[in-house]
């Protein structure tokens, strides 16, 4: 383990941050942090079965004492991460006129406050080394809007804009980048609706996308994969879209 840098991936249980993490294991040890332990014990499983290093850690990113446990745990088990990719989340529909606060307070603290608590335990590793580099998970809804995902959408708004700030702040030595993906077929298009209607949003979702077809998890891993790399050292502070040509600016 000596050489090999360590990684922290959050929602590396499923879908993309299990990409990024199987991905990321070809080249370093990886901490996968996951509220779903089996799913991380699924991914830790596939990086050994392939020859690379991982440990899973069921953590709440929403939860300051369950990140702190998740610290402590590689700190005293692994040693300092000089990347992190922080990607746990969830989607929860709503419109602006209904929206249960313990929906918006769910969706903020997970999204908002779990990329803050994941981006102030991995820093002081980077700090300490003078190098490193970030991939938060924002989202084209970050800058889109559409009807029926306020709490979403203000969530990876922000998740942007702290990605900025964690750019600025940690400059020149650290690097901090946003992922915006499209649509991207993996269980959280699932959440909140039934078999059929999921089906049906797969088509409809296809259909608006000038490449025809919603992207697959590796796609947008592919693209972490480069931002967490020097390939990408001149890069900060930018929100970069794997996401079919849904949104051009
Ligand atoms: P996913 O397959 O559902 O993966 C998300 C993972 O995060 C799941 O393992 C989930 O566990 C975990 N998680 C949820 N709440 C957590 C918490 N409080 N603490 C730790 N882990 C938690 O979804 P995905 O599509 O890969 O999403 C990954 C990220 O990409 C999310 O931030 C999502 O918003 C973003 N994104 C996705 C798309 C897309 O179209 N798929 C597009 C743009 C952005 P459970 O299974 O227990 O919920």
């Amino acid at each position: 383990m000596a050489d090999r840098e360590n990684i922290l991936v959050t929602g590396g249980g499923s879908g993309i941050g299990r990409a990024v993490a199987i991905r990321m294991g070809k080249q370093m040890t990886v901490i996968v942090a996951d509220l779903n332990e089996d799913g991380a014990n699924e991914t830790v499983a596939e990086i050994e079965k392939a020859g690379g290093a991982a440990y899973a850690i069921k953590t709440d990113v929403s939860d300051s004492a369950s990140v702190r446990d998740m610290k402590d745990f590689i700190a005293k088990d692994i040693g300092p991460v000089s990347k992190a990719f922080i990607g746990a989340g969830i989607f929860i529909r709503g419109v602006v006129g209904q929206i249960p606060e313990e929906d918006w307070d769910r969706m903020i603290d997970i999204h908002v406050k779990g990329t803050l608590l994941c981006a102030q335990a991995a820093l002081p590793d980077m700090v300490a080394a003078g190098r490193g580099a970030i991939v938060t998970m924002s989202s084209d809804f970050a800058v889109m809007a559409v009807p029926g995902a306020a709490a979403y959408m203000a969530a990876k708004s922000a998740i942007y804009s702290l990605t900025k700030v964690i750019a600025l702040e940690f400059a020149p030595n650290i690097r901090a980048n946003a992922l915006g993906p499209g649509p991207i077929d993996t269980p959280i298009l699932k959440s909140n609706r039934t078999p059929e209607e999921y089906e049906k949003a797969l088509g409809t979702l296809a259909e608006g996308l000038p490449i025809g077809r919603l992207g697959q998890s590796e796609e947008v891993a592919a693209v972490a994969d480069f931002l967490l790399s020097d390939r990408a050292s001149y890069m900060t502070g930018q929100i970069v879209h794997p996401n079919g040509g849904q949104l051009m600016w």
